[in-house]
């Protein structure tokens, strides 16, 4: 039943509006990839689905929750299966494998494109809507899915408004909110046929509402979701929002006429006010995010009990529900699992299990008082003051150096033109300098290894040896290929940030912290969970490895902090610019250690910084403050002949290019090859001072480039940008492809650079 009353329960009623999908052993993810290997068929593949969402329905009801969703679940994403319910997206062929050529794409299909799902690192489905095809409603799945839970579960949907904001239009002179007049109805007899099947109410997802709306994106949102309140008498809607605070949207969400509206209460505390004197004349629900959907800390209960309070007074507490902030899809399963690590770090955890019981915990708390509260959520309560109190959180030495950076530590002492001379003197480079991002094929050789390593079926020495040979012999290819400056190849990284987390203090990785990124791809996040220190290199002896096989120079191969942060669960006890600090210090040191040990290129990579960008405008000074001189914090000890290397793996800088600036790198490595070098236009609008390596060889794809392709593409970038300021390299790391077509294409992007410097020598000469 959708609205659990205090009255029937004894307790506040509780709601969770999404679950992670790939079960807690992935076993959705092997059995995907099984299915694509053509290993299990259409019918094994949803046995599994079923299995999954009967496991995840366990634990609610294991903790007593008593709004569970259905239809979260998804064999590729849930917006995909949004846009197919409503005809926003049409399959190729029927069923699952029409799916897959939309999410995956085969040889003659183009699967969609995939972008990030607000700031998360879950990655859904870009749906193109077409005006002229309408749309046209298909409930099958939810219907489905609603049968197999009972009709007690609430199902959930990607809201119109939502839908329409994420979607792109096949005709460029129409902007998908345009249709939400024509695809609200098709939403309503969606709505109408879940009630028919015994649904009392529906979720309905509109995140994009947490956005920066203009005027009349609001009211087009305020229009559609009106009409659907309207057009669904029969149902209890739930208006969910997450991932931030409603602003301006608030008292128009409030004033939609919705049973129920969901505020993510984590993200933005502050909101519950105004949003309790709009709901308590509005006869609207609240449903309170209240525990944390996007971090794996133990929530602490003192202050989510006293949002709790303030709602309940207001409205009484059969009007208020509490929830995660979002959907679990964000966080791993089960902290308890967690047995290798520190068992003071576990204890401060809470994945989506323990996140259940601890909505379990605060709803009997909500309506206890006094001494009984204190008994109901006292420990939950011990744990975040250990955690507060803890060594771990609060190392004197990390906090003395931290509180000592000045300003001179956060900057280089020479403006970037006069030390672009120190570092040609110093290098000798020619022009046009040729490199790679830093990895190599990782070969399933290689990744054998490195398991061998991790379960000690490999001794150390052994893998050392093996890892040794892997990075001579790629020194040894490079020089034959006539690369410049040489990367050593990160054989022995298993990723960029996971690799620097298992080396530095404060940081601890997880064994089955799985979370989607999209398909059937996961991502395992390091934990953040105190402060940072470097207790020794962690580069330097494989640096020196490559260096001492070279005639060439290595670059040394770091990740920056605002990456290491981003793709980490990160601490929410302090503000996200005190860890970078700490990180910033701990990769200063590692930059240190290169240079003493002879490196004169260090390349820092921070794949994430565009994605780092908050989603509303007025936080976004703020980030970019830190996360610029974090940048600077770890690059800036050097040299003026030190050359300062940063890689960003995207195209669009037209909005960031300031502050790419103020990142003060020597070099930037960027993703150029697919935009045809158009993005330079950005680079030399702001007259940007630094040299620039436009990638010529889209990495994504498994075609080999010729080099007359790149050589044009290298003619473009010279329009663009002085060829004195002009580096020859890849769009991004090659550990993704195999060697076959690695070799030939590295090796005609030499070609094509000796092409022009032959071409701009005799430019030059007559
Ligand atoms: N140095 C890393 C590599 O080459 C960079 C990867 C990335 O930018 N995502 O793999
Ligand atoms: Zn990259």
């Amino acid at each position: 039943m959708g609205e659990a009353s205090i009255g029937s329960t004894g307790r506040l009623g509780t709601a969770v509006l999404g679950f992670p999908r790939f079960g807690p052993d992935r076993e959705l993810k092997f059995a995907l990839e099984a299915h694509w290997r053509g290993e299990v068929d259409e019918e094994s593949l949803r046995a599994t689905g079923r299995a999954v969402r009967e496991h995840n329905r366990g634990l609610a009801s294991a903790a007593g929750i008593d709004v569970v969703p259905v239809n979260d679940f998804s064999f590729t994403d849930h917006v995909l299966d949004t846009a197919l319910m409503v005809g926003a997206a049409r399959r190729p062929v029927p069923g699952l494998a029409g799916e897959f050529l939309l999410s995956r794409g085969d040889a003659t299909h183009r699967p969609l494109e995939m972008t990030k799902w607000f700031d998360t690192n879950y990655h859904y489905l870009v749906p193109v809507v077409n005006p002229a095809s309408g749309f046209a409603p298909d409930p099958s799945k939810p219907l489905a899915e609603l049968a197999e839970a009972g009709a007690h579960a609430r199902p959930v949907v990607v809201g119109p408004f939502s839908l329409l904001h994420l979607a792109k239009s096949a005709d460029p002179a129409v902007d998908p909110l345009e249709l939400l007049p024509d695809l609200v109805p098709v939403y309503a007899e969606v709505l109408r046929a879940l009630a028919e099947a015994g649904a009392s109410s529906v979720q309905i997802d509109e995140p994009c509402l947490v956005l920066d709306l203009d005027a009349r994106q609001l009211a087009a949102a305020e229009r559609a979701l009106g009409d659907l309140v309207a057009a669904a008498p029969a149902t209890a809607l739930t208006v969910a929002t997450y991932f931030g605070g409603l602003g301006a949207a608030l008292e128009p969400v409030l004033g939609l006429g919705a049973a129920e509206v969901h505020l993510d209460l984590v993200r933005d505390p502050a909101q519950l006010e105004p949003a309790l004197r709009a709901a308590s004349s509005s006869g609207t629900r609240l449903s309170l995010g209240i525990v944390d959907g996007r971090n794996v800390w133990a929530t602490d209960p003192a202050p989510a009990l006293s949002l709790v309070d303030a709602a309940v007074a207001a409205l009484g507490p059969d009007r208020v529900t509490i929830a995660p902030s979002c959907s679990l899809l964000h966080v791993p399963y089960s902290a308890a699992r967690e047995t290798g690590l520190m068992p003071e770090v576990r204890s401060w955890l809470a994945f989506a299990e323990e996140k259940l019981s601890e909505l379990a915990v605060l709803s009997r708390a909500a309506v206890a008082s006094g001494a009984q509260r204190e008994d109901i959520v006292g420990a939950m309560g011990r744990v975040v003051a250990e955690r507060r109190a803890s060594a771990l959180t609060n190392r004197a030495d990390v906090r003395e150096r931290v509180a000592a950076i000045t300003p001179d530590d956060l900057r280089r002492a020479t403006p970037v033109a006069r030390r672009a001379e120190a570092q040609r003197a110093a290098l000798a480079l020619p022009p046009l300098p040729t490199t790679t991002i830093g990895s190599f094929p990782r070969t399933a050789e290689i990744r054998d290894a490195r398991r061998r390593h991790g379960t000690g079926e490999m001794a150390d020495d052994a893998y050392r040896r093996y890892i040794t040979d892997q990075i001579t012999d790629a020194i040894a290819w490079q020089e034959r290929v006539g690369l410049d400056v040489l990367v050593h190849g990160e054989p022995e990284r298993n990723d960029m940030v996971q690799y620097f987390a298992e080396q530095l203090e404060g940081f601890a990785v997880t064994e089955h912290g799985w979370v989607q990124s999209y398909g059937s791809r996961g991502v395992k996040p390091p934990i953040l969970f105190g402060d940072v220190s470097r207790p020794r290199p962690m580069t330097v002896s494989w640096w020196q490895i490559a260096q001492d096989a070279a005639t060439k120079p290595v670059k040394g191969m770091l990740t920056g902090p605002v990456t290491i942060l981003r793709w980490s669960f990160v601490r929410d006890d302090q503000p996200e610019s005190d860890s970078a600090w700490q990180v910033a210090l701990a990769i200063r040191d590692e930059v240190a250690d290169l240079e003493a040990a002879g490196n004169r290129v260090i390349q820092i990579d921070e794949a994430a910084f565009r994605e780092g960008v908050p989603l509303r405008t007025s936080e976004r000074d703020g980030y970019f403050d830190w996360a610029t001189a974090s940048f600077r914090l770890c690059s800036s000890g050097v040299d003026d002949a030190t050359q300062i290397h940063s890689h960003m793996c995207y195209s669009e800088f037209n909005e960031i290019i300031e502050h790419i600036a103020s990142l003060d790198a020597d070099v930037i490595s960027i993703e150029a090859s697919r935009s045809g070098m158009e993005l330079l236009d950005a680079f030399r609008a702001f007259d940007y001072p630094a040299e620039i390596g436009p990638g010529l060889y889209d990495i994504h794809s498994p075609r080999v480039p010729t080099a007359d392709e790149m050589e044009a593409l290298l003619v473009l970038a010279a329009e663009r940008i002085p060829l004195e300021r002009l580096w020859v390299n890849p769009d991004c790391g090659l550990k993704t492809r195999r060697w076959e077509e690695v070799e030939p294409a590295v090796t005609a992007m030499v070609e094509a650079a000796h092409r022009r410097r032959a071409a701009a020598g005799h430019e030059a000469a007559t």
